[in-house]
């Protein structure tokens, strides 16, 4: 399960500056790819040796009207579910009360905690860190979130703070089969997914307790297949946790996303795709694992209003038409076998190894169909391209002026690939390298 860090602390301090440059991705396509949205709370930082989940509180207490307000309550959930919690404050306005008071909280809370001095750009550190020294926090940090500034050292001393990853989140233990994590808005009908499955096939060993938080897998297997659904504990408990826990299946998708082979992205037919939803893809494309789109409640709909559905998945979608989508019905059981089929291809795809010299000769007939257009009157050539891992898969393409290459040519090879090796589900990697 990825850890989880808490941003905490006074408004205007620069909580969500620090959030964005936390959770800004190495792969800055993915966010600007058109229709993916940003989810401005949650999200995983990617830039330290392991991942972690990022909650911007402030974000979530944004419209609270009083510290007794539900979203003043969902921020202490928050710091309930934190591993670590990043206190910052603003080294130009000083030591306030409500440091004091935010500090205490978070005292009672007894969380490991590094103290963000935040703003020092242009300020004395050593000055500025010593009036916040009263505080009696031994951990505090420099940072100008602003400016990235300090942003190594934060990391670097976060890593010591945070739980270890036992394994490789992507290792196949025996046994487990395809781990799929069921993720959704409230109501898309993921338990009713689970239980349906459940209910079908035979239940090899249910209820396997994970090792942290309240993460259960279930064993499933069917039409002589292994699979493991991932962190349903949130899905089979829900009738009994209140509603303001349930904003927080959030984190639990990112942790489910991150530790699934493939993920199921649940929609409710009738209620189409809203942010979260694109914000979720947006993650499954930055970790680059498979994805496939469960339209459930399909039932009951008319022709005109599955015509309308079609298409607004299409357009709000476009950004990864590679996800197989699939019209099911949860509830009548209808549509079940075409979505296990398209998890099997989804997993098979993330996971298909290239050859080299396939590759290679791909990579000439792309090359021959369309080439890349002439920067300043040379074209940046393409020479050969050989396998770069799986989960994703990754194709590295040698050549010439490769940075310049644009955007869409990239993406004209991602899809001549994609074609040729008949991938479906997963995000395809293509990296270019230089060999003069
Ligand atoms: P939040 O309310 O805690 O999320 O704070 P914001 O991230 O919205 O930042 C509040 C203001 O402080 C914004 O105008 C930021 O541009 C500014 N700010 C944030 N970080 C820094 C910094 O490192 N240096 C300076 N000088 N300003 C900053
Ligand atoms: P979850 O919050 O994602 O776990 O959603 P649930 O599985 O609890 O389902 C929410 C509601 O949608 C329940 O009332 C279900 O009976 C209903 N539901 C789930 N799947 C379907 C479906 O395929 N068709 C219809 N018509 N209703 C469904």
């Amino acid at each position: 399960m990825l850890p989880v860090v808490a941003l905490v602390g006074r408004p205007n301090v620069g909580k969500s500056t620090l959030f964005n440059v936390l959770t800004r991705t190495r792969d800055a396509l993915v966010h600007d790819l058109p229709g993916v949205t940003r989810d401005r709370h949650y999200g995983v930082c990617r830039l330290a040796a392991a991942p972690f989940v990022v909650v911007d509180t402030g974000g979530l207490v944004d419209h609270a009207e009083g510290i007794e307000s539900q979203t003043a309550r969902q921020a202490g959930f928050a710091i309930d579910e934190a591993d670590v919690v990043l206190l910052t404050v603003d080294a130009r306005d000083g030591l306030l009360p409500t440091d004091r008071a935010i500090l205490d909280r978070l005292r009672r809370a007894s969380k490991p905690m590094l103290l963000i001095v935040n703003k020092v750009d242009g300020l004395d550190e050593h000055g500025a860190l010593a009036e916040f020294a009263a505080l009696g926090v031994a951990s505090a940090l420099p940072v100008s979130a602003a400016h990235g500034r300090g942003v190594t050292p934060l990391l670097v001393a976060l890593e010591a703070l945070l739980p270890k990853a036992e394994i490789d989140p992507l290792a196949v233990l025996p046994d487990e089969g395809i781990r799929v994590a069921i993720v959704g808005r409230p109501n898309a009908g993921k338990s009713t997914l689970v239980n349906r499955l459940l209910g079908e096939e035979r239940v090899i060993a249910s209820d396997v307790p994970g090792t942290t938080r309240d993460s259960i897998r279930i064993a499933l297997e069917r039409d002589g297949k292994r699979y493991t659904l991932i962190d349903t504990a949130g899905i089979r408990r829900r009738a009994r946790i209140e509603d303001a826990v349930e904003k927080f299946s959030v984190i639990k998708a990112l942790q489910s996303v991150d530790a699934a082979h493939v993920t199921v992205l649940m929609l409710d037919a009738r209620e189409g795709v809203a942010d979260q939803d694109t914000a979720l893809i947006g993650h499954v494309l930055e970790s680059g694992r498979a994805l496939v789109i469960a339209v459930n409640k399909w039932d009951g709909m008319d022709k005109y209003q599955r015509e309308q559905c079609v298409a607004s998945l299409s357009r709000k979608l476009e950004f990864a038409t590679w996800a197989r989508q699939v019209f099911i019905s949860a509830l009548h059981g209808s549509g079940i076998g075409e979505l296990m089929k398209a998890v099997n291809r989804a997993y098979a795809s993330a996971n298909h190894k290239f050859t080299s010299s396939e590759l290679t000769r791909a990579l000439e007939a792309a090359y021959q169909g369309y080439q890349p257009p002439l920067v300043r009157g040379h074209s940046p050539k393409l020479k050969y391209a050989h396998p770069g891992g799986s989960n994703p898969p990754t194709i590295i393409i040698h050549g010439s002026r490769t940075k310049h290459i644009a955007e869409g040519y990239r993406r004209y090879l991602e899809n001549f690939f994609r074609k040729r090796y008949r991938l479906e589900g997963t995000p395809i990697r293509i990296e270019f390298r230089d060999s003069e």
